[in-house]
């Protein structure tokens, strides 16, 4: 049962690009296969996945004999590292022979000096003389019509990132603090523009078929009921916990002392209060009881406790006054206010979250809360309990093919209404046995209805070919700029110390390629004594030899494998073979994975010379200091075109690059970017003048190769209907509309989607948000994992801002800005960001505050709004001024676009500690280890004291600046050096001594190490070390040369709202 393939329009392209000729090219390339139901001969298994047109018959499973395991899966989190940025915080090494920041980056200068160079001499074996049998071209069919990727993303940006969503996106001129204006630091900003008379940063949109496919047309098979079916949602009256009367809710909040509030301003009548009873009444009149016997989750009711957390988010906060508004731990997301039956089964918000946890009911409200809404996902994170249920039976809505979850809802014992499109759906014969209660006839205390996390071990109709084995490919850069680096000694001996723990079975396959003018394919067929090296220089027509033993059997060939892995470092420590062949390498690569699909890993340390895809340097000195025409886009689309083609065969790309030079990493970074694969940056890697990167690929690597990973697996994430989703961002290909192809996924990846209401959602109480992945894991099972959340529906403006979650919020921009600033320009992207603060600020000014008060005012729930866009402004991603180079700032782009929210926030805006008197008081016990818990300061200079120690924590990179005071016993019971002068330049360890101060320094620190798949590394910096910059430059609220501090941020923010 094919389906045909969907319209044009439907296929879109990560981050966020809906293009027309992608989908085409895509079906016409048949290596990039657009399909929505189960194709036949396709790669993946789309089972899961098919639109409503080819609603798949259930299976009639065997009755009542349903196996469940609640199986405990192994966390790994704590285990190892991830990738990260070194240099995003830090520039270590920043050359200082250059102070005017003039680079000289040319990949290939200094070719011609080694132009005699003959050839490898280490050749273990002659290369075949012709290509074999065939020798398939690269692109033979048609090759897919990519656009420019600035055209694309611009029709995306026009049409649907727009900051906030529904607002023009006003021209904002550069409002950047001069430096000649000290005294009136931001006083002569120039004007504002209202929106609409917005001019640069906007794409005229008429031409955005954009990736706004109305849902309408594919989402949702229209339920026969619609509304009136939802009415039965609705339960009879019963009592309900009735909320305090607002006045006294408002009492309280008044209650809340603010010393630094005048007396006037605690006296004045509360605003926002009509939005507020409006809230507090809905639910009491919306929240019948089910007179049923209690059949799942039936109380929709608002819970006192959320509600009046709620209402705390609407309280109101003068910015320009309170200055503690940071909490001094880290900040949790808000809590949804539902009942609290419901609230207790909905998804961790670690998993899930949504930029407004109260949905607001019309895309007109959502306009005029200019703020965006959106999910923000970290669908594969590791678990440490995660309920899998083997069961003959998945049941999923006939219409939408949403699975079941706790927020459906069961009419009765045999029908349940789906709660993403309200059809009403038949129980499942065998879903009536409970085997956890072993009960009949309790279909709602079902695992799957009582877990809004669970994954289900997959039939066989979730395939359309038997699970691959895991199959991993090594690609090396050996030529001598890579040699130099001394990175193939880590690699290898990290590999060869972590064989064993790769994810896999007795059928997991490796295999390994060199490369550098020319490319070096590894026989390692059972056998031989020895592996045998076969050259292919012919980069323009690559061709595989000897097929069969390349990829071999990981159990079958260890010794050789293990034997290859301890000679690779030392074959090419001779050669002076300058030119990089990157481009055939990875076709080659390409090839070799086509007919399995798993994962390239590939080592990279300059820019590729020659052979198809290479690249000349872009970045030009004396445009690093300006916001305009950088090079964020790529310069070729050889890369991204072989990143489909590995897409459609089920391979993804992983890039490590390790350089000192420029990269383009810009153009290189689109092989992971459009394949699922991840980015690893190591600027200026190297093994001796910059040892502590060492220690950061040595952990990063140990958990790229141990952690969890799947294989084949698509995405989906559906809605209630109503709510629409229109961009993605993140790592994977947008295939047939609403369907992410992910040949692999890792526990390490986050992704982003922005969503509108296409419909308005009245009568409508809840709605829900649902992402389903499925994937093939190592050990060759078909496994879905599903996550499911439930929001309220609001009706009014305050409501809205009562339950926005600012760091989801912060997340999603970021991720908008990112392809602003590509698709338009980099202060596109910045006045964009600032936008979002000013015309959210001023909607709330004008109208929920009911009284207008002097000062910048914001809802509680916004208060670290600002704080937030202007750490982002200063980070590596979006700042102007000298510091960012380009590879950098595309690198941090690439962390934006592809990390969690957590480690986005934390690189935003880091924690900053106290360490130099750390108590057990508060502390936590983990493992019989006491970890204490300092307060988090703000990122003020202003904090710092000379006679302490403070610890900032920037989630990739670390600093802990020892004050010239700083207590003695600090320094010689943590540090262990006598005095602060004879605390090293270049200290990066804490040594583990036996004093209480050292036990605690350290058990803290490797505790928040512990928490994060990447390695961040820890600089000891004094005042006058070389690094001190960076660790000023983290400082938020501070004035830095080119931008405002928090302060002169806030006074240019509210300048604009009162205007
Ligand atoms: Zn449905």
């Amino acid at each position: 049962h094919p389906t045909p393939p969907p319209p044009c329009r439907s296929a879109a392209l990560p981050g966020s690009a809906t293009c027309t000729q992608r989908a085409c090219a895509g079906r016409a390339a048949p290596v990039v296969p657009v399909r929505r139901g189960p194709a036949p001969g396709a790669a993946e298994p789309s089972g899961t996945e098919p639109g409503p047109g080819a609603a798949m018959a259930q299976p009639a499973g065997p009755a009542a004999a349903c196996p469940v395991q609640n199986q405990m899966m192994h966390s790994s989190d704590a285990q190892g590292y991830n990738p990260a940025v070194p240099g995003s915080y830090s520039h270590p090494k920043v050359p200082p022979h250059q102070p005017s920041g003039q680079y000289n980056y040319s990949g290939s200068q200094n070719v011609s000096q080694f132009n005699s160079y003959q050839g490898p001499g280490q050749t273990l074996n002659r290369p075949p003389v012709a290509p074999l049998s065939g020798s398939p071209v690269q692109q033979t069919g048609p090759v897919p019509q990519v656009p420019p990727p600035a055209l694309q993303n611009s029709a995306a940006i026009s049409s649907a990132g727009s900051f906030p969503p529904g607002a023009g996106p006003p021209m904002l001129s550069n409002w950047q603090y001069s430096q000649s204006a000290v005294s009136h630091p931001a006083g002569t900003p120039p004007s504002h523009l209202a929106p609409g008379t917005g001019t640069g940063s906007a794409q005229p949109s008429p031409s955005l078929s954009g990736n706004t496919n109305p849902p309408g047309s594919y989402q949702y098979a229209a339920s026969p009921g619609g509304p009136s079916l939802h009415n039965s949602f609705m339960k009879p009256a019963t009592p309900h916990p009735s909320p305090a009367p607002p006045n006294l809710k408002m009492n309280r909040n008044v209650g809340y002392s603010y010393p630094a509030l005048p007396p006037g301003y605690q006296n004045t009548s509360p605003p926002g209060a009509p939005g507020m009873q409006a809230s507090a009444l809905q639910y009491p009149d919306g929240s019948k009881h089910f007179h049923q016997p209690p059949l799942g989750t039936n109380h929709l009711t608002a819970s006192m406790g959320s509600l009046s957390l709620q209402q705390e988010g609407l309280r109101p906060v003068n910015l320009l006054q309170e200055r503690n508004i940071l909490p001094t731990t880290i900040l949790q997301a808000p809590v949804p206010n539902l009942h609290e039956d419901i609230q207790k089964l909905n998804c961790n918000p670690e998993l899930f979250r949504c930029t407004l946890t109260n949905i607001p009911q019309t895309q007109a409200l959502l306009n005029k809360a200019k703020l965006p809404l959106g999910l923000l996902l970290h669908p594969f994170k590791d678990l440490s309990q995660l309920p899998v249920v083997t069961s003959s039976t998945i049941v999923r809505c006939r219409s939408c093919r949403t699975y079941i979850n706790p927020f459906v809802s069961f009419l009765d014992q045999r029908r349940w209404k789906c709660n993403l499109c309200y059809r009403v759906n038949d129980v499942p014969e065998e879903f009536m046995y409970n085997p956890v209660t072993r009960v009949y006839g309790e279909p709602h205390k079902r695992p799957e209805v009582q877990n809004a996390t669970i994954e289900f071990m997959a039939p066989s109709e979730y395939m359309l070919r038997p699970p691959q084995p895991p199959v991993y490919l090594f690609v090396f850069d050996v030529s001598h700029n890579a040699i130099e680096t001394g990175y193939l000694n880590t690699v290898c001996k990290t590999l060869l110390d972590n064989l064993d723990l790769l994810p896999g079975n007795t059928r997991t396959k490796i295999g390994f390629i060199t490369f550098d003018s020319t490319i070096h394919f590894y026989s390692l067929q059972e056998g031989l004594s020895q592996p045998q090296m076969l050259i292919v220089s012919d980069i323009e027509d690559v061709f595989i030899p000897m097929p069969e033993n390349l990829l071999v059997n990981l159990n079958e060939n260890k010794e050789l494998i293990q034997d290859l892995l301890r000679t690779l470092p030392q074959m090419f420590t001779k050669s002076l073979e300058t030119q990089s062949a990157l481009g055939p390498a990875l076709q080659a690569a390409f090839k070799l994975m086509s007919p399995t699909g798993g994962r390239i890993s590939v080592f990279q340390t300059q820019l590729p010379s020659v052979g198809m895809g290479a690249l000349k340097s872009r970045e030009e000195p004396n445009q690093r200091a300006t916001a305009k025409d950088i090079h964020l886009t790529p310069s070729t689309d050889f890369y991204k075109k072989l990143a489909l083609d590995c897409s459609g065969q089920q391979v993804a790309v992983d890039l490590f690059l390790l350089s000192g030079q420029y990269s383009d990493l810009a153009s290189l970074g689109c092989i992971s970017r459009y394949s699922a694969g991840s980015v690893y940056y190591y600027q200026s890697y190297h093994h001796k003048h910059n040892p502590v990167q060492v220690e950061k690929l040595q952990k990063e690597l140990k958990r790229y190769l141990t952690r969890k990973i799947g294989f084949e697996a698509v995405m989906r994430i559906r809605c209630t209907k109503g709510l629409s989703i229109h961009t993605f961002h993140g790592n994977f290909f947008v295939r047939s509309t609403d369907l992410l192809s992910l040949p692999n996924v890792n526990p390490d990846a986050g992704y982003a989607v922005q969503m509108s209401v296409e419909e308005s959602l009245t009568d409508m109480q809840v709605v829900s948000f649902q992402s389903a992945l499925l994937y093939t894991s190592s050990k060759g099972e078909r496994r879905i994992r599903v996550h499911t959340m439930c929001l309220p529906v609001v009706t009014t403006l305050s409501d809205v801002y009562a339950g926005a979650d600012v760091q989801a919020i912060t997340g999603l921009l970021a991720n908008m800005a990112v392809d602003r600033s590509v698709s338009a320009t980099l202060s596109d992207a910045r006045d964009a960001l600032v936008n979002a603060v000013i015309d959210s600020l001023s909607a709330y000014r004008s109208s929920v505050l009911s009284i207008q008060q002097p000062g910048l005012m914001a809802p509680s729930s916004l208060r670290l709004f600002p704080l937030y866009v202007l750490a982002l402004l200063k980070q590596k991603a979006f700042q102007t001024g000298t510091n960012a180079r380009l590879d950098e700032r595309i690198f941090t782009m690439c962390q934006v676009k592809n990390q969690p929210l957590v480690y986005l926030m934390l690189m935003t805006h880091p924690s900053l500690y106290r360490v130099d008197n750390l108590t057990d008081e508060g502390a936590l016990n983990i493992n019989d280890r006491t970890i204490p818990q300092p307060p988090i300061l703000q990122l003020s200079v202003e904090k710092l004291s000379r006679d302490g120690a403070y610890l900032m924590d920037a989630g990739s990179v670390m600093f802990l600046w020892i004050g010239k005071n700083c207590g003695q016993s600090f320094i010689s019971q943590v540090l262990g050096v006598p005095n602060y002068g004879s605390i090293p330049q270049n200290m990066t360890h804490l040594p583990e001594l036996e004093t209480a101060e050292s036990i605690r320094t350290i058990a803290f620190v490797s505790w928040l190490r512990e928490q994060r798949p990447f390695f961040p590394i820890l600089y000891i910096i004094k005042d006058d070390s070389p690094l001190k910059s960076s660790f000023l430059q983290n400082m938020i609220e501070d004035r830095t040369e080119s931008a405002l501090s928090y302060y002169e941020f806030l006074l240019h923010i509210q300048q604009q709202v009162n205007k």
